[in-house]
Protein backbone atom coordinates (compact mmCIF):
# COMPACT_ATOMS: atom_id res chain seq x y z
CA UNK A 1 0.00 0.00 0.00
CA UNK A 2 1.61 3.39 -1.12
CA UNK A 3 1.16 5.82 1.68
CA UNK A 4 2.99 8.45 0.85
CA UNK A 5 4.77 10.39 -2.34
CA UNK A 6 8.32 9.69 -1.84
CA UNK A 7 7.81 5.63 -1.47
CA UNK A 8 4.94 6.39 -4.14
CA UNK A 9 7.58 7.64 -7.08
CA UNK A 10 10.39 5.37 -5.44
CA UNK A 11 7.90 2.25 -5.95
CA UNK A 12 7.06 3.44 -9.56
CA UNK A 13 10.52 3.71 -10.12
CA UNK A 14 10.88 0.15 -9.39
CA UNK A 15 8.18 -0.79 -11.50
CA UNK A 16 10.10 0.57 -14.02
CA UNK A 17 13.57 -0.10 -13.38
CA UNK A 18 13.25 -3.59 -11.74
CA UNK A 19 12.52 -6.68 -13.53
CA UNK A 20 8.81 -7.76 -13.04
CA UNK A 21 9.88 -11.53 -12.37
CA UNK A 22 11.68 -10.00 -8.76
CA UNK A 23 8.87 -10.83 -5.91
CA UNK A 24 7.31 -8.06 -4.21
CA UNK A 25 5.41 -9.09 -0.72
CA UNK A 26 5.00 -4.81 -0.18
CA UNK A 27 5.09 -1.61 -1.79
CA UNK A 28 7.17 -0.23 0.45
CA UNK A 29 10.61 1.62 -0.22
CA UNK A 30 12.42 2.06 3.22
CA UNK A 31 15.23 4.15 4.11
CA UNK A 32 16.70 2.95 7.55
CA UNK A 33 16.38 0.46 10.36
CA UNK A 34 16.93 -0.21 13.88
CA UNK A 35 16.43 -3.17 16.02
CA UNK A 36 12.96 -4.14 15.09
CA UNK A 37 11.83 -1.22 13.35
CA UNK A 38 12.18 0.52 10.34
CA UNK A 39 11.01 3.40 8.31
CA UNK A 40 10.14 4.44 5.28
CA UNK A 41 10.79 6.98 2.33
CA UNK A 42 8.93 9.48 3.84
CA UNK A 43 9.55 8.78 7.55
CA UNK A 44 6.59 6.70 8.38
CA UNK A 45 7.72 4.02 11.31
CA UNK A 46 6.87 0.11 11.13
CA UNK A 47 7.14 -2.59 13.44
CA UNK A 48 9.22 -5.53 11.38
CA UNK A 49 7.71 -8.75 11.88
CA UNK A 50 9.18 -10.09 8.51
CA UNK A 51 13.71 -9.30 9.39
CA UNK A 52 14.20 -9.13 6.12
CA UNK A 53 12.80 -13.10 5.16
CA UNK A 54 14.35 -14.00 8.55
CA UNK A 55 17.99 -13.08 8.26
CA UNK A 56 17.51 -10.23 10.90
CA UNK A 57 16.99 -12.22 13.73
CA UNK A 58 19.58 -9.80 15.62
CA UNK A 59 17.82 -6.89 14.43
CA UNK A 60 18.20 -4.25 11.93
CA UNK A 61 21.80 -2.35 12.10
CA UNK A 62 22.60 -4.12 15.41
CA UNK A 63 25.25 -1.65 16.99
CA UNK A 64 27.89 -4.10 17.05
CA UNK A 65 27.34 -5.65 13.68
CA UNK A 66 27.52 -1.60 12.45
CA UNK A 67 31.02 -1.47 13.97
CA UNK A 68 32.54 -4.54 13.29
CA UNK A 69 31.76 -3.64 9.71
CA UNK A 70 32.87 -0.29 10.01
CA UNK A 71 36.05 -1.47 11.33
CA UNK A 72 36.93 -3.76 8.81
CA UNK A 73 35.80 -1.04 5.95
CA UNK A 74 38.74 0.09 7.46
CA UNK A 75 41.04 -3.26 6.93
CA UNK A 76 40.04 -5.35 4.25
CA UNK A 77 37.18 -5.88 1.73
CA UNK A 78 38.14 -8.26 -0.23
CA UNK A 79 40.66 -11.00 -1.23
CA UNK A 80 38.62 -13.78 -3.00
CA UNK A 81 39.10 -16.29 -0.40
CA UNK A 82 40.92 -18.75 -2.87
CA UNK A 83 43.83 -16.34 -3.64
CA UNK A 84 44.11 -15.50 0.14
CA UNK A 85 43.00 -16.53 3.01
CA UNK A 86 42.00 -14.10 6.05
CA UNK A 87 41.49 -14.65 9.82
CA UNK A 88 38.19 -13.82 9.85
CA UNK A 89 36.62 -16.19 7.42
CA UNK A 90 39.12 -19.10 9.40
CA UNK A 91 37.17 -17.29 12.62
CA UNK A 92 33.31 -17.82 10.97
CA UNK A 93 34.58 -21.99 10.26
CA UNK A 94 35.42 -22.10 14.05
CA UNK A 95 32.13 -20.74 15.25
CA UNK A 96 30.12 -22.58 13.12
CA UNK A 97 32.03 -25.94 13.79
CA UNK A 98 31.36 -25.12 17.44
CA UNK A 99 27.93 -24.45 16.95
CA UNK A 100 26.45 -27.35 15.14
CA UNK A 101 24.85 -29.49 17.09
CA UNK A 102 26.43 -33.21 16.53
CA UNK A 103 29.84 -34.63 17.18
CA UNK A 104 32.30 -35.85 15.21
CA UNK A 105 35.13 -34.33 12.92
CA UNK A 106 33.48 -31.83 11.03
CA UNK A 107 34.55 -28.77 8.87
CA UNK A 108 33.31 -25.64 7.13
CA UNK A 109 32.88 -23.75 3.75
CA UNK A 110 31.29 -20.33 3.55
CA UNK A 111 29.42 -18.95 0.35
CA UNK A 112 27.13 -15.78 -0.42
CA UNK A 113 23.46 -17.16 -0.41
CA UNK A 114 20.91 -19.92 0.71
CA UNK A 115 20.54 -21.42 -2.75
CA UNK A 116 24.48 -20.86 -3.35
CA UNK A 117 25.27 -23.26 0.13
CA UNK A 118 22.31 -25.76 -0.93
CA UNK A 119 24.00 -26.18 -4.41
CA UNK A 120 27.13 -26.88 -2.77
CA UNK A 121 26.07 -29.46 0.26
CA UNK A 122 24.20 -30.86 -2.85
CA UNK A 123 27.56 -31.06 -4.36
CA UNK A 124 29.97 -32.68 -1.45
CA UNK A 125 26.54 -35.30 -1.08
CA UNK A 126 27.22 -36.48 -4.98
CA UNK A 127 31.09 -36.20 -4.56
CA UNK A 128 31.29 -38.43 -1.63
CA UNK A 129 28.44 -40.85 -1.96
CA UNK A 130 29.27 -40.97 -6.40
CA UNK A 131 25.78 -41.44 -6.33
CA UNK A 132 23.49 -38.39 -8.41
CA UNK A 133 19.72 -39.12 -6.78
CA UNK A 134 18.51 -36.22 -4.77
CA UNK A 135 15.19 -36.14 -2.48
CA UNK A 136 13.53 -33.35 -1.64
CA UNK A 137 9.94 -32.60 -0.16
CA UNK A 138 6.49 -31.30 -1.48
CA UNK A 139 6.22 -28.06 0.23
CA UNK A 140 10.00 -27.61 0.31
CA UNK A 141 11.53 -23.88 -0.58
CA UNK A 142 15.81 -24.44 -1.32
CA UNK A 143 16.12 -21.34 -3.01
CA UNK A 144 16.04 -19.90 -7.33
CA UNK A 145 19.07 -20.97 -8.85
CA UNK A 146 18.61 -23.89 -11.10
CA UNK A 147 19.18 -26.95 -8.87
CA UNK A 148 17.33 -25.46 -6.13
CA UNK A 149 14.43 -24.67 -8.32
CA UNK A 150 14.40 -28.81 -8.95
CA UNK A 151 14.52 -29.04 -5.41
CA UNK A 152 11.54 -26.68 -4.83
CA UNK A 153 8.14 -28.50 -3.88
CA UNK A 154 5.97 -25.94 -5.59
CA UNK A 155 5.79 -25.91 -9.73
CA UNK A 156 4.25 -22.19 -10.07
CA UNK A 157 5.21 -19.42 -10.03
CA UNK A 158 8.49 -21.12 -9.73
CA UNK A 159 9.93 -22.85 -12.32
CA UNK A 160 7.12 -23.12 -14.42
CA UNK A 161 7.85 -21.89 -18.40
CA UNK A 162 11.31 -22.07 -17.55
CA UNK A 163 12.67 -25.30 -19.25
CA UNK A 164 14.11 -28.17 -18.43
CA UNK A 165 14.91 -28.74 -14.40
CA UNK A 166 18.15 -30.50 -13.13
CA UNK A 167 17.47 -34.29 -13.43
CA UNK A 168 17.52 -37.10 -11.05
CA UNK A 169 15.90 -35.37 -8.07
CA UNK A 170 12.34 -36.61 -6.90
CA UNK A 171 10.08 -35.27 -4.31
CA UNK A 172 8.45 -37.02 -1.18
CA UNK A 173 5.44 -36.13 0.59
CA UNK A 174 6.59 -34.06 3.72
CA UNK A 175 4.19 -34.67 6.83
CA UNK A 176 1.62 -31.32 6.88
CA UNK A 177 -0.51 -32.34 9.94
CA UNK A 178 -3.28 -29.46 9.14
CA UNK A 179 -3.39 -31.08 5.51
CA UNK A 180 -2.88 -34.50 5.69
CA UNK A 181 -3.75 -37.01 2.36
CA UNK A 182 -7.03 -38.01 2.50
CA UNK A 183 -7.70 -41.27 5.11
CA UNK A 184 -4.60 -40.48 6.92
CA UNK A 185 -4.59 -38.98 10.34
CA UNK A 186 -2.24 -36.70 11.96
CA UNK A 187 -0.75 -39.99 14.02
CA UNK A 188 -0.45 -41.94 10.73
CA UNK A 189 1.14 -39.29 9.13
CA UNK A 190 5.01 -39.52 10.07
CA UNK A 191 4.63 -43.80 9.13
CA UNK A 192 2.75 -42.52 5.85
CA UNK A 193 5.42 -39.81 4.79
CA UNK A 194 8.32 -42.22 5.30
CA UNK A 195 6.67 -44.97 3.52
CA UNK A 196 6.24 -43.26 0.74
CA UNK A 197 9.60 -42.31 0.98
CA UNK A 198 10.23 -46.46 0.66
CA UNK A 199 7.59 -46.31 -2.04
CA UNK A 200 9.75 -44.32 -4.32
CA UNK A 201 12.55 -45.76 -3.53
CA UNK A 202 11.14 -48.88 -4.88
CA UNK A 203 9.46 -47.14 -8.29
CA UNK A 204 11.25 -44.41 -8.76
CA UNK A 205 14.86 -44.09 -7.59
CA UNK A 206 16.03 -46.85 -5.99
CA UNK A 207 17.87 -46.10 -2.67
CA UNK A 208 21.44 -47.33 -3.44
CA UNK A 209 21.58 -44.66 -6.63
CA UNK A 210 20.38 -41.96 -3.91
CA UNK A 211 22.96 -39.13 -2.93
CA UNK A 212 21.16 -37.07 -0.24
CA UNK A 213 18.32 -36.10 0.91
CA UNK A 214 17.02 -32.74 1.78
CA UNK A 215 15.04 -31.41 4.36
CA UNK A 216 13.96 -28.54 6.06
CA UNK A 217 13.67 -28.95 9.82
CA UNK A 218 10.78 -26.71 9.86
CA UNK A 219 9.66 -25.89 6.58
CA UNK A 220 9.72 -21.94 6.14
CA UNK A 221 8.71 -20.89 3.03
CA UNK A 222 5.90 -23.90 2.71
CA UNK A 223 3.95 -22.20 5.39
CA UNK A 224 5.90 -23.03 9.09
CA UNK A 225 5.33 -26.23 8.63
CA UNK A 226 6.24 -28.91 11.78
CA UNK A 227 6.92 -31.76 10.71
CA UNK A 228 5.25 -34.57 12.62
CA UNK A 229 7.46 -36.41 15.82
CA UNK A 230 9.81 -38.76 14.51
CA UNK A 231 10.07 -37.83 10.91
CA UNK A 232 13.41 -36.70 11.12
CA UNK A 233 14.31 -39.24 13.17
CA UNK A 234 13.17 -41.66 10.54
CA UNK A 235 14.93 -40.06 7.63
CA UNK A 236 17.87 -40.32 9.61
CA UNK A 237 17.21 -43.75 9.84
CA UNK A 238 16.66 -44.45 6.24
CA UNK A 239 20.12 -42.41 5.49
CA UNK A 240 21.77 -44.51 8.01
CA UNK A 241 20.69 -47.51 6.33
CA UNK A 242 20.92 -46.75 2.65
CA UNK A 243 24.05 -44.95 2.94
CA UNK A 244 22.69 -41.52 1.88
CA UNK A 245 23.49 -37.97 2.89
CA UNK A 246 21.47 -36.49 4.75
CA UNK A 247 21.71 -32.61 4.30
CA UNK A 248 19.39 -30.30 7.00
CA UNK A 249 18.79 -26.63 5.47
CA UNK A 250 18.73 -24.64 8.31
CA UNK A 251 18.66 -21.55 6.12
CA UNK A 252 15.11 -19.85 7.91
CA UNK A 253 15.05 -21.69 10.78
CA UNK A 254 18.25 -21.55 12.16
CA UNK A 255 20.01 -19.23 14.12
CA UNK A 256 17.78 -19.18 16.72
CA UNK A 257 14.44 -19.03 15.55
CA UNK A 258 12.20 -22.09 16.92
CA UNK A 259 13.99 -21.74 20.30
CA UNK A 260 16.97 -23.89 19.61
CA UNK A 261 19.82 -22.15 17.67
CA UNK A 262 19.32 -25.09 15.23
CA UNK A 263 15.95 -26.57 14.48
CA UNK A 264 17.20 -29.86 14.36
CA UNK A 265 18.31 -30.06 17.82
CA UNK A 266 14.16 -30.51 18.75
CA UNK A 267 14.90 -33.74 17.40
CA UNK A 268 18.23 -34.58 18.74
CA UNK A 269 19.30 -35.96 15.14
CA UNK A 270 23.12 -35.73 14.13
CA UNK A 271 22.48 -33.91 10.11
CA UNK A 272 25.81 -35.13 7.91
CA UNK A 273 25.60 -32.09 6.05
CA UNK A 274 24.20 -28.46 7.45
CA UNK A 275 23.58 -25.27 5.55
CA UNK A 276 22.80 -22.11 7.18
CA UNK A 277 22.42 -18.50 5.72
CA UNK A 278 20.05 -15.56 6.58
CA UNK A 279 20.43 -14.67 10.29
CA UNK A 280 24.31 -15.62 10.36
CA UNK A 281 25.08 -12.66 9.08
CA UNK A 282 22.65 -10.01 10.34
CA UNK A 283 22.04 -8.87 6.90
CA UNK A 284 24.78 -9.07 5.24
CA UNK A 285 24.98 -11.68 2.39
CA UNK A 286 26.92 -15.09 3.77
CA UNK A 287 25.72 -18.94 3.36
CA UNK A 288 27.86 -21.92 4.47
CA UNK A 289 27.76 -25.72 5.15
CA UNK A 290 29.05 -27.15 8.28
CA UNK A 291 29.37 -31.16 7.73
CA UNK A 292 31.45 -34.34 8.47
CA UNK A 293 35.08 -33.98 7.14
CA UNK A 294 35.02 -37.06 4.85
CA UNK A 295 32.30 -35.63 3.33
CA UNK A 296 33.65 -31.59 3.41
CA UNK A 297 37.03 -33.24 1.91
CA UNK A 298 35.27 -35.51 -0.78
CA UNK A 299 35.29 -33.06 -3.84
CA UNK A 300 38.44 -32.31 -6.02
CA UNK A 301 40.05 -29.17 -4.70
CA UNK A 302 38.56 -26.18 -7.09
CA UNK A 303 35.42 -28.29 -7.46
CA UNK A 304 33.85 -25.75 -4.56
CA UNK A 305 33.88 -22.21 -3.98
CA UNK A 306 33.39 -18.91 -5.64
CA UNK A 307 34.87 -14.81 -6.03
CA UNK A 308 32.75 -13.63 -2.83
CA UNK A 309 32.36 -16.22 -0.60
CA UNK A 310 32.64 -15.81 2.74
CA UNK A 311 33.88 -12.38 1.99
CA UNK A 312 36.16 -10.46 4.65
CA UNK A 313 32.90 -8.12 5.45
CA UNK A 314 30.97 -10.64 6.32
CA UNK A 315 32.84 -12.49 8.11
CA UNK A 316 32.96 -9.46 10.28
CA UNK A 317 29.76 -9.16 10.53
CA UNK A 318 29.18 -12.83 11.54
CA UNK A 319 31.42 -13.21 14.38
CA UNK A 320 29.39 -9.76 15.82
CA UNK A 321 26.34 -12.00 15.30
CA UNK A 322 27.79 -15.08 17.00
CA UNK A 323 28.77 -12.56 20.19
CA UNK A 324 25.19 -10.95 20.47
CA UNK A 325 23.40 -14.64 20.34
CA UNK A 326 25.85 -15.43 23.64
CA UNK A 327 25.53 -11.79 25.07
CA UNK A 328 21.77 -11.48 24.66
CA UNK A 329 20.76 -15.21 25.35
CA UNK A 330 18.52 -14.22 21.81
CA UNK A 331 17.76 -18.55 21.80
CA UNK A 332 16.08 -18.10 25.09
CA UNK A 333 14.40 -14.54 23.77
CA UNK A 334 13.07 -16.59 20.52
CA UNK A 335 11.33 -19.01 23.48
CA UNK A 336 9.62 -15.99 25.28
CA UNK A 337 8.64 -14.74 21.84
CA UNK A 338 7.54 -17.55 20.64
CA UNK A 339 5.08 -18.57 23.67
CA UNK A 340 3.83 -15.08 23.68
CA UNK A 341 2.74 -15.57 19.93
CA UNK A 342 1.79 -18.97 20.55
CA UNK A 343 -0.90 -17.77 23.13
CA UNK A 344 -2.32 -14.96 20.68
CA UNK A 345 -2.40 -17.09 17.60
CA UNK A 346 -4.20 -19.67 19.57
CA UNK A 347 -6.79 -16.80 20.16
CA UNK A 348 -6.97 -16.09 16.68
CA UNK A 349 -7.93 -19.45 15.55
CA UNK A 350 -10.52 -19.78 18.39
CA UNK A 351 -12.24 -16.48 17.48
CA UNK A 352 -11.62 -15.93 14.01
CA UNK A 353 -13.56 -18.17 11.44
CA UNK A 354 -10.71 -17.49 8.75
CA UNK A 355 -7.57 -18.63 10.64
CA UNK A 356 -7.79 -22.30 10.00
CA UNK A 357 -4.32 -23.66 12.04
CA UNK A 358 -1.82 -22.26 14.60
CA UNK A 359 1.33 -23.77 14.37
CA UNK A 360 5.00 -23.56 14.55
CA UNK A 361 8.27 -24.01 16.74
CA UNK A 362 9.89 -20.79 19.10
CA UNK A 363 9.44 -17.84 17.62
CA UNK A 364 8.85 -19.44 14.06
CA UNK A 365 5.37 -18.82 14.26
CA UNK A 366 2.23 -18.73 11.80
CA UNK A 367 -1.75 -18.64 11.05
CA UNK A 368 -3.06 -20.28 8.56
CA UNK A 369 -6.35 -18.88 6.59
CA UNK A 370 -8.93 -20.44 5.34
CA UNK A 371 -12.64 -19.43 3.75
CA UNK A 372 -14.06 -22.16 5.78
CA UNK A 373 -12.70 -23.93 8.87
CA UNK A 374 -14.61 -27.79 8.00
CA UNK A 375 -13.34 -27.83 3.90
CA UNK A 376 -9.71 -25.89 4.78
CA UNK A 377 -10.49 -23.95 1.30
CA UNK A 378 -7.35 -21.78 1.07
CA UNK A 379 -8.39 -17.97 1.71
CA UNK A 380 -7.81 -16.76 -1.66
CA UNK A 381 -4.21 -14.86 -1.54
CA UNK A 382 -5.67 -11.58 -2.80
CA UNK A 383 -7.96 -11.74 0.83
CA UNK A 384 -3.97 -12.47 2.78
CA UNK A 385 -2.50 -9.80 0.66
CA UNK A 386 -5.75 -7.20 2.00
CA UNK A 387 -5.41 -8.20 5.58
CA UNK A 388 -1.08 -7.56 4.94
CA UNK A 389 -1.99 -4.18 3.76
CA UNK A 390 -3.77 -3.22 6.37
CA UNK A 391 -1.46 -3.89 9.21
CA UNK A 392 1.19 -2.12 6.86
CA UNK A 393 -1.27 0.81 6.78
CA UNK A 394 -1.22 0.45 10.97
CA UNK A 395 2.89 0.62 10.59
CA UNK A 396 3.68 -3.99 10.79
CA UNK A 397 5.10 -5.19 8.17
CA UNK A 398 3.90 -9.06 7.99
CA UNK A 399 4.50 -11.38 5.16
CA UNK A 400 2.99 -14.63 3.97
CA UNK A 401 3.66 -18.02 3.58
CA UNK A 402 2.59 -21.48 2.11
CA UNK A 403 2.22 -23.35 -1.23
CA UNK A 404 -1.37 -21.36 -1.19
CA UNK A 405 -0.38 -18.39 -0.04
CA UNK A 406 -2.44 -18.59 3.13
CA UNK A 407 -0.04 -18.37 5.97
CA UNK A 408 0.64 -15.16 7.87
CA UNK A 409 4.53 -15.93 9.14
CA UNK A 410 6.31 -14.32 12.21
CA UNK A 411 10.13 -13.69 11.83
CA UNK A 412 10.73 -10.70 13.86
CA UNK A 413 14.18 -9.46 15.14
CA UNK A 414 14.87 -11.25 18.47
CA UNK A 415 15.42 -8.35 19.81
CA UNK A 416 12.20 -7.02 19.69
CA UNK A 417 10.84 -5.18 23.07
CA UNK A 418 7.90 -7.07 24.75
CA UNK A 419 6.10 -4.05 24.14
CA UNK A 420 6.52 -4.07 20.43
CA UNK A 421 5.90 -7.07 20.12
CA UNK A 422 2.22 -6.77 22.29
CA UNK A 423 1.82 -4.14 19.17
CA UNK A 424 2.51 -5.91 16.32
CA UNK A 425 0.25 -9.18 17.66
CA UNK A 426 -2.54 -6.15 18.06
CA UNK A 427 -2.23 -4.78 14.76
CA UNK A 428 -2.06 -8.53 13.36
CA UNK A 429 -5.76 -8.93 15.94
CA UNK A 430 -7.30 -5.49 14.55
CA UNK A 431 -6.32 -6.51 10.80
CA UNK A 432 -8.33 -9.90 11.14
CA UNK A 433 -10.80 -8.49 13.01
CA UNK A 434 -11.33 -5.88 10.29
CA UNK A 435 -11.55 -8.43 7.77
CA UNK A 436 -14.03 -8.90 5.31
CA UNK A 437 -14.57 -10.60 2.17
CA UNK A 438 -14.33 -7.86 -0.92
N1 LIG B 1 16.50 -22.48 2.04
C1 LIG B 1 15.51 -21.97 2.78
C2 LIG B 1 14.90 -22.83 3.84
C3 LIG B 1 15.06 -20.67 2.59
O1 LIG B 1 14.07 -20.17 3.33
C4 LIG B 1 15.68 -19.88 1.58
C5 LIG B 1 15.26 -18.44 1.33
N2 LIG B 1 14.00 -18.07 1.71
C6 LIG B 1 16.71 -20.46 0.83
C7 LIG B 1 17.10 -21.75 1.09
C8 LIG B 1 17.40 -19.69 -0.27
O2 LIG B 1 18.19 -18.71 0.27
P1 LIG B 1 18.65 -17.47 -0.63
O3 LIG B 1 17.43 -16.67 -0.93
O4 LIG B 1 19.64 -16.75 0.24
O5 LIG B 1 19.28 -18.01 -1.85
Amino acid sequence: MKTTSKSAALWDERSRLVSSGSAAYSSLVLERGLGAKVWDADGKEYLDFAGGIGALNVGHCHPKVVAALREQAGKLLHTSFHVAAYENYLSVCRELIAVAPWKGPKKAVLFNSGSEAIENAVKFARGFTKRRTVIAFDNAFHGRTLLCLALDGKHKPLRQGLGAMPPDIHHARYPYAYRPPVGVSPEQLTAHCLESLENLFRVTAAAEDCAAIVVEPVQGEGGFIVPTPGFLKGLRALCDQHGIVLIVDEVQAGFGRTGEMFAIEHDGIAPDLMVVAKSLCGGMPLSGVVGRTDIMDSVATGAIGGTYGGNPMSCAAALAVFEIFREEKLVAAARRIGETVKKRFDGFRDKYDIVGDSRGLGAMRAIELVSDKKTKAPLPAASVKQILHACEDRGLIAIKAGVHDNVIRTLMPLTISDADLSKGLDILDQSLAEFKVS
